[in-house]
């Protein structure tokens, strides 16, 4: 599937042309956003909704956290730690490539949204900092943010959306495009779940709520990055139909998500193997039901036949549908927990 690179020429301002964009990308626009007069109305109910889960990681109180963290497993300590260096690859990459994407956009609204996705990818960032500023000294910090580009599992699970991202930015074109979109799916709606589950299962034993509390705000945005960002490719592909002519590019999604579970169940194991209340066999399936879910927010048929059950009850608490379907009791658990912190938690001194 091998695209033309179509070149953006995208002037800041281009009086002679209409603020409703021809195309969401490679088109043309005046370069005004005016939210009554877009092609794609709905994407105003999702840049509302994205501004309405503005939250800031110094607001969290870290106080139980910074109190039971020295009570943790060894084993729970270092998953801990991995799992927050590997977090903090993912919001860091996600922040360029959504921004790039933004860049790109011949769509003001479009623009417009991935401007804030991608500020909230920085948010994210921020919060990894200041969890780990609360429970660990600096030089500790610094080493967690270097420990996953030295561990090469996970690189090598990392490899495959940088490889579909650095494609899309050396070519850019619709083609490569709607892979880019893809990979990003892979990387809000798979990889960062396995590291959701470790923290909730942390909190299910009234653990770590401080920072599984965070972790709750983190996943509600990355469900909606993912949900806008399926509903991005589908529009590109109704735009340009020969992305999918042949149905190469379905053939390819399906391929490419099946890698990407197969190295997201290899990192599970490489990480998660041994930690108290976490069954690899179920978080494998959960991966699997996952999978299933992405694709379906594309419009096609299940991957894995069967796996349509969330298999791990505990996480159901936090999943997408019960965060849509119990908004109200999130806040509540929101302003419960939501006391704020001193200095004290050292973040000052990052
Ligand atoms: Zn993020
Ligand atoms: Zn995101």
């Amino acid at each position: 599937m091998k695209g033309t690179i179509v070149m953006n020429h995208i002037k800041y301002l281009t009086a002679d042309k209409n603020n409703r964009s021809e195309k969401l990308f490679f088109g043309k626009t005046s370069g005004i956003l005016n939210w009554n007069d877009t092609t794609y109305p709905h994407f105003y109910t999702i840049y509302k909704q994205l501004l309405s889960n503005f939250w800031i990681p110094d607001e969290i109180s870290m106080s139980k956290d910074i109190q039971q963290w020295g009570a943790l497993e060894k084993d729970e300590q270092e998953a801990y730690k991995r799992i927050i260096g590997l977090l903090s690859i993912l919001d860091s990459v996600q922040t360029r490539f959504t921004l790039d994407t933004a860049l790109h956009s011949s769509d003001t609204s479009v623009h417009a949204i991935m401007s804030v996705i991608s500020q909230q990818e920085v948010v994210h960032n921020q919060s990894y900092s200041y969890v780990l500023s609360s429970i660990v000294p600096l030089e500790e910090q610094n080493r967690i943010f270097d420990m996953a580009k030295d561990d090469p599992m996970v690189m090598k699970r990392n490899q495959l959306i940088m490889d579909i991202y650095q494609n899309f930015k050396d070519s850019p074109s619709p083609e490569t495009l709607a892979q880019a979109l893809v990979a990003s799916i892979i990387l809000e709606g798979i990889n960062f779940y396995s590291g959701f589950a470790f923290f909730y299962n942390l909190a299910r034993n009234q653990k770590m709520v401080g920072t599984s509390t965070m972790i709750q705000y983190i996943h509600r945005d990355e469900m909606q990055h993912a949900y806008f960002i399926s509903q991005l490719l589908r529009s590109l592909i109704e735009e340009n139909p020969s992305i999918d002519l042949d149905g190469q590019f379905t053939l390819w999604v399906e391929e490419t998500m099946r890698e990407a579970v197969r190295l997201e169940t290899e990192w599970c194991e490489h990480v998660l193997e041994g930690i108290n209340g976490i069954d690899l066999f179920e978080l494998k399936d959960y991966i699997k039901y996952l999978a299933n879910k992405r694709v379906r927010m594309l419009g096609m048929d299940d991957l894995y036949p069967g796996f349509d059950e969330d298999v791990m009850p505990w996480i159901r608490a936090y999943s997408d549908e019960s965060m849509n379907a119990t908004k109200s009791d999130f806040f509540e658990q929101k302003s419960r927990s939501y006391a704020k912190v001193t200095d004290s938690n050292g973040f000052d001194d990052l």
